[in-house]
């Protein structure tokens, strides 16, 4: 039918088409060209984002990359701990119960597996033990004396050769020659997710601060979460540098050199006489309380005994001791004395009296 159509009109009906196409494209090159510039207004308006904290997380994680070794340590619990134990005991290293709790049991064990294949036995599972535990070299414990020249006997730390706790008092100055066995700096040496070490330089008697970690644990599975150690381990030379800021400082207030000294003494120890010097001795605080008004304070009170702490300076043995009550100054003398000194309420001198003289 269309091809019927004359030319003409259908010459008309292609012009008219024609321009309103050409319409319809003016108006909308006309139309972007002015969003065009309303962009650009905008654009110029708009500050450059910063990148978002979440954005920058996502970009920089790399689904190829390895996955961190886990340190695995001292207070530290489930199916990972779990593992650990059972292939130290599969080599004969773990004797304890496969519970999925790092104490001290598997600490002695980690140890012990660190000591016979030349690692540094701290205890502390990081990647060279990891790797060392599960590679062909990993053997079963060696329980008959190895060739390598054992240790010299250890020294228990802050005893005598009798057995007997060491006393260290106004009376009774440490030993001039006095070293402690073996100082670790507690900053490293701790869990932070069971203490906050008050400072870079706290250190303390290995012994004594696995004990205290153990306690600590414990304290945490009865819900008290909270603790910080202010102070360990001092030298002599750091206790006479407190002392005499003390003295220093009543001498300011107009105290004779003897008053200043005697009034000093009263809270500061005469260098020589610290239980700090023996690297057994602990403050414990809570951050932002009066230890003395804590629940902490009631639960040391309670069950730092049963650790081989005692509380040494408590509120009706002041006379013998000759400090007045401080409930956040423990001091490690192992369970088989501590347990004793609670049991009978002896303060370490009364203890002493009697069992040792
Ligand atoms: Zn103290």
């Amino acid at each position: 039918m269309e091809e019927r159509r004359s030319p003409s009109l259908l010459l008309i009906v292609a012009y008219i088409t024609l321009a309103l196409l050409i319409g319809v494209a003016v108006w909308l090159g006309v139309t972007v060209s002015r969003l065009n510039r309303e962009v650009q207004v905008v654009k110029s308006l708009t500050p450059t984002p910063l990148p978002a904290y979440g954005n920058v997380m996502q970009v920089t994680i790399d689904p190829n990359a390895p996955t961190p070794e886990p340190v695995i340590r001292t207070g530290m619990s489930g199916e990972t701990v779990w593992k650990l134990q059972e292939r130290l005991q599969a080599l004969g290293y773990y004797t304890g119960t496969l519970d999925g709790q790092f104490g001290p049991a598997t600490f002695t064990a980690v140890q012990l597996f660190q000591q016979q294949h030349g690692l540094d036995a701290d205890g502390v599972v990081g990647p060279a033990t990891s790797a060392m535990l599960y590679s062909p070299q990993a053997h079963q414990v060696i329980v008959t004396p190895s060739p390598t020249p054992a240790p010299t006997a250890v020294r228990q730390a802050g005893t005598l050769l009798s057995g007997q706790p060491m006393l260290v008092n106004r009376e009774v100055y440490l030993p001039d020659n006095y070293e402690p066995v073996e100082l670790v700096n507690m900053l490293d040496y701790c869990d932070q997710d069971i203490v906050t070490i008050k400072g870079s330089d706290i250190k303390g008697e290995r012994a004594a601060v696995d004990a205290l970690m153990t306690m600590l644990l414990a304290a945490h599975q009865d819900d008290l979460t909270i603790w910080q150690v202010s102070a360990g381990y001092r030298t002599v030379a750091y206790q006479q540098k407190l002392y005499d800021e003390k003295v220093y400082e009543y001498r300011q207030q107009g105290f004779s050199g003897a008053n200043a000294r005697s009034a000093a003494s009263k809270t500061v120890a005469v260098p020589g006489t610290s239980e700090h010097h023996l690297g057994l001795a602990f403050d414990i605080t809570v951050p932002g309380k009066y230890f003395i008004d804590t629940q902490q304070a009631v639960w040391l009170a309670e069950n730092c005994w049963d650790y081989g702490f005692i509380l040494r300076y408590q509120k009706d043995k002041e006379d013998i001791t000759g400090y007045v009550y401080e409930p956040w100054h423990i001091r490690y003398v192992g369970t088989e004395h501590s347990l004793i000194m609670r049991d009978e309420h002896l303060c370490l001198e009364e203890y002493i009296e009697k069992y040792w003289n």
